[in-house]
């Protein structure tokens, strides 16, 4: 895959054409206006590519719309980063590089070496949150793995994650 990018990549470092090769859907790809954001999505926002020709994929896991007062509660972020961070160890063993959460409180930034295929995001994505529905407990929720571990529901998780995957057929459809 990470030849093909290379391949896209424009000597000026001009990405167009990539975007669609890995199945982002073209115009979605980079910073975009947030009054235009749609919910829940997954987008691509950057691919860079190193000297060896590895790519680092820079992907925004969007649950909720941006400045519509519905963000995600200080519970629900930490919960949902906790099994975002186990899933994606896990199922992305040679790819996941780190997980963190939009201080906006509507998402999660994912973090991806040599992996930008947008269907094999969502798949791994949808995974994690079908195995938060038969999760009894959050992991890494100790007071030796987290630095606050009492902050930390599996039933919020659960909501969020259900309402996410009522949407799968549209995480792609950004705008
Ligand atoms: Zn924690």
């Amino acid at each position: 895959m990470a030849f093909f990018v290379r391949l896209s990549l424009g000597a000026g470092g001009d990405m167009k054409g990539f975007d669609v090769a890995l199945g982002w859907p073209s115009g979605t790809v980079g910073e975009l206006d947030h009054r235009r954001l749609k919910t829940p999505s997954v987008k691509l926002r950057s691919a860079t590519v190193g000297a060896a020709g590895d790519v680092v994929y820079c992907i925004d896991f969007r649950v909720r719309s941006p400045n519509a007062n519905c963000y995600l509660s200080s519970t629900e972020l930490h919960s949902l980063e906790h099994f975002l961070l186990e899933g994606a160890q896990r199922l992305l063993p040679d790819n996941f590089l780190s997980i963190g959460v939009m201080g906006c409180q509507t998402g999660f930034y994912l973090t991806l070496l040599n992996e930008g295929r947008a269907g094999r995001v969502c798949e791994v994505i949808a995974a994690i949150l079908e195995g938060i529905l038969e999760a009894r407990c959050v992991p890494y929720a100790c007071i030796e793995q987290c630095g606050n571990f009492e902050n930390h529901s599996v039933e919020l998780a659960q909501q969020v994650a259900k309402e996410v995957l009522a949407e799968r057929g549209r995480w792609l459809e950004v705008l």
